[in-house]
């Protein structure tokens, strides 16, 4: 890892390499087995670990990675790969086949998150100053009712026999979400008049992505039935940092002290509802969160498929107590460069 070659090393620094070898092989084999269990933490709580993912190809190495469901599936992709919308009957097959590789996990599907940064032609797009912050997600699918009332239509009918659930993405008041779910709820009333076979029992969540959405939880929780943390958005727009510039990347800190404050909130407010509260941004797949999150309670975590072994793992080896001091401690410094160095220590002891 270092780089260092060392030419005819003492014994005892021999010794020192066969046992860290030895640690990574047994630490291989408990990855390994972990793929088919559940995740619980050392004292046995509890934990999803799910996948991210964006095809049907991925729903298979997410359960080949041992996924316990799909807390992502982000449908874009349908969005932008023509140059006209994707018919409701693609869709449906394109879901229904994730929904099967999946069994009866549960699979959260969110609804489109196009926007300026990835316009697709179809759509009246204006020339945008700060894509970010403009046409964007839900605003979209809200103005665009026709399109948006397609893919429900397509959910609801592939969901059928499985364990779907709706999300939204980019939502910042109640009002967005409950036009949003009226308009689900058109949907049901459409197809039941025209007979058609659906599922009717869809849990419908929001992202949390917006610094909005986050300080509002208790209030949005009366129109959600759960809530996903997107802390890719919700740094960038917390620490007003653009996520995809190169010039500024040394400043999207997902473990900034401001984020975590959010995050900690957001799930707290979540639990004193009542209501669920996962996580399917970038951070809850990085070994370097998972103690923290773990210690405020978070009940899912989504990532990468390829990340999802060493989550499993690291989850395996702590408690809920010491997650919670681990949080704690986390929580008591005031710079997101405090609160890695003092994490990398930390985990040292696990990883
Ligand atoms: C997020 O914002 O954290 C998220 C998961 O959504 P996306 O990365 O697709 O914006
Ligand atoms: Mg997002």
């Amino acid at each position: 890892k270092e780089g260092v070659l060392i030419v005819a090393p003492a014994n005892q620094t021999v010794e020192i390499f066969q046992g860290r070898k030895q640690q990574r092989e047994s630490r291989m084999q408990v990855m390994k087995a972990s793929v088919d269990k559940e995740a619980r933490t050392a004292n046995g709580r509890r934990v999803e670990v799910a996948a991210n993912i964006g095809e049907v190809a991925s729903a298979h190495t997410a359960v080949e990675n041992g996924a316990e469901g799909i807390g992502l599936l982000r449908t874009e992709f349908l969005y932008l790969e023509d140059a006209q919308p994707p018919s409701e009957e693609k869709q449906f097959r394109i879901y229904r086949d994730i929904f099967k590789v999946m069994g009866d996990r549960p699979v959260i599907v969110r609804t489109l998150d196009i926007g300026g940064d990835k316009p697709p032609s179809y759509l009246p797009f204006p020339n945008e100053m700060n894509p970010f912050l403009g046409w964007r997600a839900i605003r979209i699918s809200l103005d665009e009712p026709e399109l948006f009332k397609k893919q429900i239509r397509a959910i609801l009918r592939a969901a059928m026999g499985h364990n779907a659930r709706i999300m939204f993405p980019m939502v910042s008041d109640l009002d967005e979400l409950r036009r949003a779910r009226d308009i689900v709820d058109t949907v049901k009333r459409d197809l039941a008049l025209a007979s058609v076979e659906f599922a009717f029992d869809v849990p419908v969540g929001i992202m949390v992505e917006t610094p909005a959405a986050a300080v509002l939880v208790d209030v949005l929780a009366e129109a959600s039935d759960f809530f996903s943390l997107g802390t890719n958005d919700l740094t960038q727009y917390t620490l007003a940092v653009d996520r995809g510039n190169a010039k500024v990347a040394n400043l999207f800190q997902p473990l900034h002290p401001a984020v975590l404050r959010l995050i900690k909130q957001t799930i707290d407010a979540a639990h004193a509802n009542g209501k669920w509260v996962g996580m399917c941004g970038e951070l809850a797949g990085m070994t370097k969160a998972i103690p923290i999150l773990l210690g405020f309670g978070l009940d899912e975590f989504s990532m990468n498929p390829r990340a999802i072994p060493e989550a499993k793992y690291l989850i395996g080896q702590l408690t809920d107590e010491r997650a919670r001091e681990i949080a704690n401690q986390a929580m008591s410094f005031g710079t997101a460069t405090d609160i890695e160095d003092y994490i990398k220590g930390t985990l040292a002891l696990y990883v």
